[in-house]
């Protein structure tokens, strides 16, 4: 197959979120997959919603979820090929000028779904004469325009959905055009398809109503018509939509909360799909499973505990040089390898630090025999075995066994009740430290 060509057109005028990541995350790893292209348009069209500061953060969350863009387009810098595709359809006889006022369009609507009809424009403006026309323009009526539908079956095989057929004669001619000049999404994104060579669209499903018109559109301009993908949406626990405007599972405020970016990206690429969700060390896995044929039906119900969990997982299976960057110097790679496991976020990685490296206030539990096993810690070097032999001598000497011979120890050398394997911290401490715990002194 010859290389995809793919696009990610977010508008601007809000905060990304997991609904719409996931059709980033599709765009790129298929075009990561098949060697292609992927492209990020910024459907900036509506001025007066679109903001410099969604822009930026869109860019800044697509980046951290590690999704790079080959090249990165404005929709507001192409108006000119937006104008000359309207007068192309205009000339065609495809794009038409109408007058009704939203209240008009409203009590025709009323009135046939009274009738027991659909809800479906009359195109009475296509039978307006020019005096007609020239009395509406003269009132001061400025027009919208509408595409004509060819009143026929479009079909298409959608990559997710299978064969899908839209009777386009059952349908309203859409607005591409309003009565301002401005530009409606579904056109401009069909003369941007075209210009850039999309060889196949992936968005989520709210788009499959758009789609049947669109086609229509591509044929009326002479574009070659993509492959559709519609991606089903994510829903929460209780079955229902997860909103844009809700800002809790916004991209920015998941990684405020700490959770991994590669998490967020296995959860969506795998939600709903044949392929299992678990961690992942690199996007790679991911790109090398990404299939649409894979993709289920239903809507992928997202929970934010689950992708909690991913977080942490991921980060125990992190080699050193995934976290490195993000760590402080202080942090080596076998304090990392000793702690990783008992991670829920990376921050925590700065409390076990202070215990390995840094000062605590021990928790003695029994101070007697806590000064007895400081008497038989084992000289210097220590290893990952320092830990068994140091306790079994204490062991031997003191009688105890089990809880009563590890509990009190962990809690002097860590101030914690749980935590990594001591005997991977141990010689992390050094002796130094791990005999001034166990006296209770802060060390
Ligand atoms: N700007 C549209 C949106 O954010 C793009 C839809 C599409 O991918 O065609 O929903």
């Amino acid at each position: 197959m010859t290389a995809p060509i793919v696009r990610f057109a977010p508008s601007p005028t809000g905060l990304l979120h997991v609904g719409n990541i996931r059709a980033a995350l599709f765009n790129w790893l298929y075009a990561r997959r098949h060697g292609g292209r992927f492209i990020l348009r910024l459907d900036d069209t509506d001025r007066q919603r679109s903001k410099a500061e969604y822009e930026t953060a869109i860019e800044r969350d697509l980046a951290w979820l590690g999704l790079a863009w080959d090249a990165k387009e404005r929709q507001s810098d192409r108006l000119v090929h937006y104008d000359e595709a309207r007068d192309r359809l205009v000339a065609s006889g495809r794009l038409y000028p109408c007058f009704e006022t939203p209240e008009e369009l409203e009590f025709k609507r009323k009135r046939l779904l009274a009738q027991g009809r659909p809800p479906v424009y009359d195109r009475a403006a296509l039978r307006l004469d020019e005096t007609a026309r020239q009395k509406l323009e003269a009132e001061g009526r400025r027009p919208h325009w509408r595409f004509k539908l060819m009143p026929e079956e479009v079909r298409w095989d959608d990559l997710v959905r299978g064969p899908q057929h839209v009777d386009e004669a059952s349908q309203s001619d859409p607005v591409l055009v309003r009565a301002d000049g401005s530009y409606l999404y579904s056109f401009t994104s069909v003369v941007d398809d075209i210009a850039f060579g999309i060889t196949h669209v992936i968005r989520g499903e709210d788009h499959v109503t758009n789609t049947g018109a669109q086609i229509q559109m591509f044929r009326a301009l002479g574009g070659a018509v993509p492959v559709f993908a519609h991606l089903p949406l994510l829903v929460d626990a209780a079955g229902g939509g997860l909103s844009k405007r809700t800002g809790s599972l916004s991209i920015g405020d998941l990684r405020e909360r700490g959770i991994e970016a590669l998490a967020i990206d296995a959860l969506l690429a795998r939600l709903g799909t044949a392929d299992p969700v678990e961690p992942v060390a690199s996007l790679a896995p991911l790109i090398a499973t990404v299939d649409f044929a894979r993709v289920g039906r239903a809507a992928a119900r997202f929970s934010e505990e689950e992708l909690a969990q991913l977080s942490a997982r991921t980060l125990h299976m992190l080699p050193f040089e995934a976290v490195r960057d993000r760590l402080g110097s202080d942090v080596e790679e076998s304090l990392w390898l000793a702690v990783r496991g008992n991670l829920s976020t990376l921050a925590d990685v700065a409390a076990w630090a202070a215990v390995l490296h840094g000062s605590i206030a021990p928790v003695i539990e029994d101070a007697a025999f806590l000064r007895a096993a400081a008497e038989m810690l084992p000289p210097e070097p220590w290893t990952e075995q320092s830990w068994k032999a140091w306790t079994a001598a204490v062991s031997a000497a003191t009688g105890r066994k089990g809880r009563a011979l590890f509990h009190p120890l962990r809690l002097a050398l860590t101030a914690r009740e749980t935590g990594p394997e001591m005997a991977k911290l141990l010689p992390l401490m050094g002796r130094t430290r791990v005999a001034a715990r166990l006296q209770g002194q802060a060390a």
